[in-house]
């Protein structure tokens, strides 16, 4: 892509309406603009890392055995009602009547209408167990929408619900989802921490929140500093990670902790993911029951698994920045490469420097090209600040001894190559 011909809008100055580091920069890197009170319009690069994100989690979820589907953002009330959740959900639902006068919301969730499909298509537990997602927007009418993608009102999420025919094969399920999660932030380039969470009224230790460490983080977190380093070390043995101690603050006792001080880690966390097992609670008032192995009818225990698609982008930055701007993670980059013409009136720094960018491209490297006649200086900032993980610069001095310059933009380490090697290193 050239620089030149792309929609890249930067900011020089920090928007006064940003509280946190992620917001800023997602606004001075133009990957989103806001649309409404917690509801953006993404732009072209935001909008590739946000892809990106998605593909990993659809990935993850397919390789869990999964099946991807896409259920509307708008529903029908009438689940709603028999399941209960109409009225419980109070102001945070959006709820819209049509030309009929039919009451219709758009969706913070999914659990009623999969139940639904569900119910009216399977018939036995042959069928069981399943696992169905899909990633679409939500929309939660939030008390305070704040810090821009973090809590939005409209969010992209993944949502998965699995289908058993008892406890023991729905704890199956969930476990699978418990690994799918960690190396699906893992991917990410975060460290994910579950904590055991809040079950409700079903109990049990089926419920765990993915929270990732950072300073803005909207929940006090305690930990023990064992679990941080075993998900360090890739471990993916849930009935180990589930036995060490980590919870967010509406849990975490001082008097009940299980850990020494000296292994107690404390720090805010963002919640990406959230995981629970909820047993019959969709299925029974909608009533979706299979036949068991005796031949008996009986509910489907079920799960639900989400995941914050969009307030990924804005975990991953605040995760992953410095004084200049952003550093993406390779696997979410929304360019590999960011090359520099130095300048760009100088016919043979632009021919150097438009080859590369052609056999770059024709290596299928993701490259933004900036071939704009701007200062060397601004160049720089605006690269530094959109946070790609490669920069080739190519310019007239660099040139006349056959090097280009390529630096990496986490740990900024710099090194003069010729272009081949340049190409070698970035093509492989
Ligand atoms: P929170 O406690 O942050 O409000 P929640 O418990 O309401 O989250 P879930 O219903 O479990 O969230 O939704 C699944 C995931 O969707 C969360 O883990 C989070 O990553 C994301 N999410 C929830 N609400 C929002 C929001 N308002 N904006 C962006 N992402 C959200
Ligand atoms: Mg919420």
């Amino acid at each position: 892509m050239r620089l030149s011909r792309y929609f890249l809008p930067t900011l020089k100055e920090n928007p006064a309406e940003a509280q946190i580091v992620s917001h800023r920069l997602m606004l001075r890197a133009g990957l989103v603009r806001q649309a409404s009170a917690g509801i953006y319009s993404w732009l072209p690069l935001g909008f590739r890392v946000l892809k990106r994100i998605e593909q990993i989690v659809r990935e993850e979820m397919d390789a869990a055995g999964c099946h991807e589907v896409l259920m509307p953002t708008i529903q029908s009330a009438d689940l709603w009602i028999k399941s209960g959740r109409y009225n419980d959900y109070g102001k945070e639902m959006l709820r819209i009547r049509d030309r009929h006068d039919r009451e219709m919301l758009y969706g913070p969730t999914n659990e009623e209408l999969i139940t639904e499909i569900f119910r009216s298509e399977v018939r036995s537990y042959r069928q069981l167990p399943r696992n169905l997602y899909h990633i679409q927007w939500k929309f939660r009418d939030e008390v305070r929408p704040r810090f821009g993608v973090m809590r939005g009102r409209e969010f992209l999420m993944k949502d998965g619900y699995s289908f058993d025919v008892d406890f023991e094969s729905a704890r199956k399920s969930y476990d699978a989802m418990f690994v799918a999660y960690l190396k699906t932030f893992r991917r990410m380039g975060l460290t994910p921490i579950p904590m055991r969470a809040d079950a409700g009224p079903i109990g049990g230790d089926l419920s765990h929140e993915f929270q990732i460490v950072a300073e803005t983080g909207e929940s006090a977190v305690f930990y023990d500093t064992d679990l941080v380093e075993l998900i360090e070390q890739g471990e993916l043995d849930a009935d180990r990670l589930k036995s060490l101690y980590a919870a967010t603050d509406d849990k975490h006792d001082p008097k009940t902790c299980p850990v020494p001080p000296e292994r107690l880690g404390t720090a805010r966390g963002i919640e990406v993911g959230h995981i629970f097992y909820f047993g019959t609670k969709y299925a029974e008032p909608l009533g979706a029951t299979v036949t068991d192995a005796d031949g008996n009818q009986v509910p489907i225990h079920g799960g639900s698994y989400g995941i914050g698609v969009s307030r990924l982008v804005g975990a991953i930055i605040e995760a992953g920045h410095d004084d200049a701007g952003i550093v993406w993670p390779e696997s979410v980059a929304p360019f590999k490469v960011g090359l520099i013409n130095l300048k760009a009136d100088d016919p043979a720094t632009t021919a150097a420097a438009d080859g590369i960018y052609d056999r770059l491209r024709g290596s299928g490297v993701p490259v933004l090209y900036d071939d704009r006649d701007e200062r060397a200086g601004a160049k720089f900032a605006d690269m530094d600040l959109i946070g790609l993980p490669w920069q080739l610069t190519v310019g007239p001095r660099g040139l006349k001894g056959g090097v280009v310059e390529l630096k990496r933009r986490a740990g900024g380490e710099r090194n003069e190559l010729s272009i081949d090697a340049a190409l070698a290193r970035l093509c492989g």
